[in-house]
């Protein structure tokens, strides 16, 4: 008797210089609860034989619309502080894949992504075609001031005083603190990565992975990072897994993250966590690639590897407590 893998689904919002220094009891646990909570929702939408594509949607709209992570409200701003925010979703059983990237009035870019997967004939749509092709989907949009918030363009000053494209979460060594509902700061705000994404394996053995982001702070107005670029920062595969990732988007782009962890799995044989070491440990720091991934393999195993401080992140499988952690 063969027993069925159990569904799982894992996500992150993002990786970094995450310093325990500076994070309080009461940061952590908002943290924690924000993730938790996206965990039992998508956790009981696959545990009721929803697919993995449901899950990891389901679970992006959530991370999307809370602004401790950086997509969707909250995102970060541009060197010329405007909002430009890239998704992708695939779907490993099929290939089908969908992306949106540089728009700057979808309020759900995820949702854009995955109508473009599953209403055009293309993978990949940007900037204003794509916000008038999810308008004419029925998708909402909103002004672009909706994603901003103080916290955000404090972390652009700050930025702009160093010219540089900041991640996230290191946008802020520049440790501004933005407000969570008790009132409270969350850590280090400017000193981690803050993407977001999910994978999922579902009970009818398939794979999806989908990510969003307001990319890095200060960057250059058109600058599209490696999270809507299928292979790269997105990819899934029912053949070998399905990955998220978070960090420079330009050395995931250059090292096709994604992929490259499924043809090392489906041509060399490796393990995904083998894999996942092997990218995230070795190739990527040797371009000065930071930051992390989650993924997830055919038979339900999971990597959650990271080369920073920490990366947020969490999973659940069905029927068990979602686990979630910060740090190594
Ligand atoms: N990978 C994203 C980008 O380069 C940034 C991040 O993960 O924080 O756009």
């Amino acid at each position: 008797m063969t027993i069925k893998p159990q569904p799982v689904i894992a996500i992150h919002g993002g990786a970094g210089t995450i310093s325990r220094s500076t994070i309080s009891a009461a940061q952590e646990a908002a943290y924690h609860a924000a993730l938790q909570d996206i965990l039992r929702t998508a956790q009981q939408l696959l545990s009721s034989g929803g697919s993995a594509l449901d899950a990891v949607s389901l679970a992006v709209d959530m991370l999307e619309d809370c602004p401790l992570f950086n997509a969707g409200y909250g995102a970060v701003f541009t060197h010329d502080a405007t909002h430009e925010l890239d998704a992708a979703i695939m779907d490993g059983a099929t290939l089908r894949a969908g992306a949106v990237a540089c728009v700057s009035r979808v309020r759900r870019p995820l949702r854009a992504a995955r109508a473009v997967m599953e209403r055009s004939e293309h993978v990949l749509l940007v900037g204003t075609g794509a916000e008038a092709f999810a308008q004419a989907c029925g998708l909402e949009l909103v002004d672009p001031a909706y994603f901003s918030t103080a916290e955000r363009r404090e972390q652009l000053l700050r930025a702009l005083s160093g010219d540089a494209a900041v991640l996230d979460h290191d946008a802020a060594n520049l440790t501004f603190c933005s407000p969570v509902a008790d009132g409270s700061a969350p850590l280090d705000e400017g000193q981690k990565l803050g993407t977001v994404g999910a994978v999922a394996f579902d009970a009818h053995g398939n794979l999806a992975a989908a990510t969003s982001t307001g990319g890095m702070t200060n960057k250059r107005s058109g600058r599209v990072g490696d999270s809507p670029l299928i292979g790269a920062g997105t990819y899934a595969d029912n053949r070998s897994a399905a990955i998220s990732c978070t960090g420079t988007g330009e050395m995931f782009i250059r090292a096709v993250v994604g992929h490259d962890i499924c043809a090392r799995m489906a041509y060399a044989g490796q393990s995904l966590e083998a894999a996942a070491q092997e990218i995230v440990m070795k190739v990527l720091p040797a371009m000065g690639g930071r930051g992390g991934l989650i993924a997830v393999d055919a038979q339900g195993n999971l990597s959650l590897s990271f080369n920073t401080e920490g990366m947020y992140r969490g999973y659940a499988r069905a029927g068990a407590a979602p686990q979630t952690a910060i740090f190594a």
